[in-house]
């Protein structure tokens, strides 16, 4: 009989692992199916999280835009209007000139009556060379390589920078730099 209890138990013990292979097989088959369907799903999850990002990204893109033009609009637009109280009378004046040469300025307030910035056309020079050393110190913070030299007092300019600061020899007063255009 122990022999016969052995082959129950031997037929107990081999059914049961029929029935994993079958669900084995079942589950094989179902992972076979989700095999194929998950890929699409992770593209699909993929495509909706790229969805999202790219929105939220867009947004983010887009908050700073409308920021710049706020912050250009706080620049101070007139302050340098002028850089300089002399002006040549035409534009390509200094390209004429060689290095020892010195032409005529014109004096910015008496050509722009009530000039933003200007001093009043009946400024003492001490007053407008104040004025107008304030304005070449902001220049000079600029680089501009055709930039030149100019003495406010006598109004004659030249163009060679490396005369910047020089005293111009006719009134002694510290030559300040100039702009052509
Ligand atoms: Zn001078």
């Amino acid at each position: 009989m122990g022999e016969g209890s052995d082959d129950v138990s031997f037929h107990i013990v081999s059914r049961p692992s029929q029935f994993p292979t079958a669900l084995h097989a079942s589950s094989l088959g179902a992972a076979k199916s989700l095999d194929h369907s998950t890929p699409m799903q992770r593209l699909r999850h993929l495509f909706c999280t790229m969805g999202i990002l790219s929105f939220f990204f867009g947004e983010c893109g887009k908050q700073p835009t409308p920021q710049s033009p706020a912050t250009t609009q706080t620049m101070p637009s007139g302050e340098l209007s002028y850089s300089q109280l002399d002006i040549t009378e035409r534009f390509d004046d200094h390209l004429h000139l060689k290095p020892d040469d010195w032409i005529p300025t014109v004096p910015l307030n008496k050509s722009v009556p009530n000039g933003k910035d200007l001093p009043p056309v009946d400024a003492s020079a001490d007053e407008v060379y104040k004025a107008a050393e304030r304005l070449s110190q902001l220049r000079e913070s600029i680089s501009i390589q055709s930039d030149g030299v100019y003495c406010l007092v006598c109004h004659v300019a030249n163009t060679q920078l490396a005369k910047l600061r020089t005293p111009y020899p006719k009134c002694g007063r510290a030559l300040l730099k100039f702009g052509w255009e």
